[in-house]
């Protein structure tokens, strides 16, 4: 399914195209978009659409600021809605790498990197690195000057229907506009905490899976607005419910082989699968900055709300950090469930993608499977079983990023020092403020 610059000049015609979207993503994950009028399509469609490299942040530094867009035609998509101008028309949208003057691409743009990563796994022969992200995000309400509230839109629970769940109409209205743009929706449905929803679709090779992940972002909430609610896919938004995860289903594919199923294992894995996994498990505590990259991230990692805590894998059981689902065949899949939807899709998924090919590289074993529910073991018991923690704070995963080369090497020298110091930054910020919990405990007693 080629998308030719003819195509796109005849669909700008056919749909009354009037404004182009050329989008990207920044280091910390947030979409940019630079917007022009139709009529600079043609130069838009050369590549020659600059823009001010300096005002994004952890991009370049002033004096270098000149960047160039350049489109990815087979991201070429218009919106099914129509603008709300005095005329009519629509707004149609191209997914850009960013390029450096020279035309050399930038390695500050996390696309671009993720495509690099790609380039070693095709160096190892896999054709494929597919993702099903399980994205999930709460609906709160707005209040009559559209400012968001902290009351959340519902009170339902897991596949709880109508009356209760009132996000009903809202959710299915983004299902329809997911598939107007071409998402093939498996699931859909209200999650555990109240207003709280997951919407999945079928995966797709990395770039394009992430490409889907930022479209889903946006689309979700532009119709939560309309229903007058805030989407956010924040991590932890409230303290003693459930947070949002973004369970990432990750196989590698050689031509139209899954190359982590083997029908003769007692599991119906392959060695591959099983190695993937140990880089998976070895690396998680060097990439979970990158995965879970907000200070509020750390609140979700904790017992009690299905989210994981520690490092570990299960062929069963849903608390450990990595799950192998029960489907065999092509959807032969780690579920990786430490991830939120926070991450920069591109920087989470190269370097997943780098931790599990290290373990391929090195032909690393993963240690045995976990099957009690390890939130019932003591200290003891998790240090009998070699069992480490995720990082517990922002601070502390960073610091172990900082001394994991393979890591940082899978994010590329720009990304990870302008990554690194961004989110040190953050951390600083947050450790001199004052929380609500401290007054409450401090401001008594002492
Ligand atoms: P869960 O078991 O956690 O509820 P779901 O069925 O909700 O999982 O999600 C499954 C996700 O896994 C979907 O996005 C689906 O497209 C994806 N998936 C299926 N097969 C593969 C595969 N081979 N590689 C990667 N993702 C896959
Ligand atoms: N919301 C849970 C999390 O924080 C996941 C729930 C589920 O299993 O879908 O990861
Ligand atoms: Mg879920
Ligand atoms: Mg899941």
């Amino acid at each position: 399914n080629e998308i030719t610059r003819e195509k796109i000049v005849a669909d700008v015609k056919k749909e009354n195209v009037r404004f182009l979207r050329l989008m990207f993503t920044d280091i910390l994950g947030i979409i940019k978009n630079v917007e022009v009028p139709v009529s600079q399509i043609e130069k838009v469609l050369d590549g020659k659409m600059m823009f001010d490299g300096s005002s994004i942040e952890g991009f370049v530094r002033i004096h270098e600021s000149d960047m160039y867009l350049k489109p990815d035609l087979e991201t070429w998509l218009v919106f099914p809605w129509e603008v709300e101008t005095t005329k009519s028309g629509r707004v149609a949208r191209l997914i850009c790498d960013i390029v450096n003057p020279d035309g050399s691409p930038f390695s500050g743009d996390p696309r671009t990197n993720l495509k690099r990563m790609m380039k070693e796994a095709k160096e190892m022969g896999f054709t494929s690195f597919n993702l099903g992200p399980e994205p999930e995000f709460f609906l709160f309400k707005l209040n009559e000057n559209h400012e968001i509230t902290e009351n959340l839109n519902d009170r339902g629970g897991y596949f709880d229907l109508a009356p209760t769940d009132l996000a009903e109409n809202c959710r299915r209205d983004i299902v329809l506009e997911l598939e107007d743009l071409g998402f093939e929706i498996e699931a859909s449905h209200h999650e555990v905490a109240p207003g709280q929803h997951e919407i999945d679709w079928k995966y797709a090779d990395a770039v394009e899976a992430c490409d889907n992940i930022q479209t889903f972002k946006l689309i979700v909430k532009t119709v939560a607005r309309k229903y007058g609610l805030h989407a956010t896919f924040m991590a932890k938004p409230l303290f003693g419910i459930n947070g949002s995860g973004m369970h990432c289903n990750m196989s590698l594919f050689k031509g139209e082989k899954n190359a982590f199923y083997d029908e003769s294992d007692e599991r119906e894995l392959s060695d591959t699968a099983y190695q993937f996994l140990a880089g998976l498990l070895h690396h998680a505590p060097a990439y979970t900055a990158i995965t879970n990259p907000t200070v509020n991230s750390y609140k979700r990692l904790v017992p009690g709300y299905e989210a994981p805590v520690y490092i570990a894998w299960s062929g069963s059981n849903r608390t450990p950090m990595i799950r192998i689902p029960a489907s065999r065949g092509l959807s032969t899949r780690l579920e990786v469930r430490s991830v939120d939807p926070t991450a920069n899709p591109y920087l989470a998924l190269a370097v997943m993608l780098k931790a599990g090919l290290d373990g391929v590289k090195n032909e690393w074993m993963p240690p045995e499977e976990t099957c009690d529910n390890i939130y019932e073991m003591n200290d003891y018991e998790l240090e009998e079983h070699g069992i480490r923690s995720l990082p517990t704070s922002l601070y502390s995963a960073l610091k172990v990023l900082e001394n994991d080369e393979t890591i940082q090497s899978a994010l590329g020298n720009h990304i990870y020092k302008n990554f690194y110091q961004s989110k040190m930054v953050e951390w600083d910020a947050y450790k001199a403020s004052i929380s609500q919990w401290e007054k409450d405990n401090y401001l008594h007693l002492y």
